[in-house]
């Protein structure tokens, strides 16, 4: 899928600019305080939990004397995790990098994806750990 072209920037309070300028870390860690804080269904808390997670959608594209993808063919969906702050002396950013330490969360076996090894996943609340 193409990205849509963003207009070129005409002010610093636009929400969607002040996320794309963040470095990954900052990025993950603003989503994070913000879904911890709003609900996707507002006023079933007493009958369900929902949050929201933020995921990555990918697939390897073909080699170029392979058939094209079909649309919705390959594709793979990881949840983004939270540093783990226990082992970050208590900093919620973790390492600052990219979003590039892989694994699966110890306890609903999601795979996540963290800026860091130890990492939390975003779904459970448990630990995970990246490679
Ligand atoms: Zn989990």
């Amino acid at each position: 899928m193409a990205k849509p072209r963003r207009k070129p920037k005409r002010s610093g309070t636009d929400p969607a600019d002040l996320l794309l300028n963040l470095p990954d870390s900052e990025f993950v860690d603003a989503l994070r305080r913000v879904f911890a804080e709003r609900s996707p269904w507002p006023g079933t808390e007493s009958s369900q939990e929902a949050h929201y997670v933020l995921a990555v959608a990918s697939r390897v594209l073909p080699e170029d004397d392979e058939p094209p993808l079909r649309t919705g063919e390959g594709w793979e969906l990881s949840a983004v995790g939270y540093p783990d702050p226990a082992h970050y002396d208590g900093d919620p950013l973790g390492v600052r990098g990219s979003i590039c330490q892989s694994g699966r969360c110890t306890t609903c076996r999601t795979e996540v994806h963290t800026t860091s090894k130890h990492g939390l996943c975003p779904v459970c609340g448990a630990e995970s750990y990246g490679t």
